[in-house]
């Protein structure tokens, strides 16, 4: 009973000890790969309700594609680029539940600006380049 026990617990190490080489260096996964993949659900699921015809196709194919994002972020050794990927997605967030501000990009540098909601006209001066620009806010 040991031995089967000892058998099984050694085969378990030994799978999580080779996925862990096999992950090493690789990106792994992060806020944008878990929303990716609850998109490619969503296309796999309404896929399931709809009746037979293109709109299926279409959907299906989404969610393989989702997917095939998905496995290449995480499988991705280029983590620098993955990383900027998920910065990106996590300040279009908070952009989005930011309901005090508003963004601007400077029209020379493209640096992104953030200014408070509702002020009317404002001349804005870009933190980077001193460029100066007039929004309406
Ligand atoms: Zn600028």
């Amino acid at each position: 009973m040991n031995g089967r026990v000892g058998w099984f617990s050694r085969l378990m190490y030994n799978i999580k000890m080779g996925l862990q080489r096999f992950m090493r260096g690789r990106y792994g996964t992060d806020k944008l790969n878990t929303l990716i993949l609850i998109i490619g659900l969503v296309f796999c699921i309404g896929s399931m309700f709809m009746p037979v015809g293109w709109p299926v196709l279409v959907m299906t194919g989404l969610a393989y594609v989702c997917s095939f994002v998905v496995i290449f972020r995480s499988m991705s050794r280029n983590t620098y680029k993955r990383y900027r990927e998920n910065r990106r997605y996590l300040s279009l967030v908070n952009r989005l539940k930011d309901r005090e501000h508003r963004y601007f990009s400077c029209p020379k540098c493209r640096q992104s600006v953030r200014v408070p909601k509702g002020k009317g006209k404002i001349s804005i001066t870009c933190p980077k380049c001193r460029e100066k620009f007039v929004k309406k806010t």
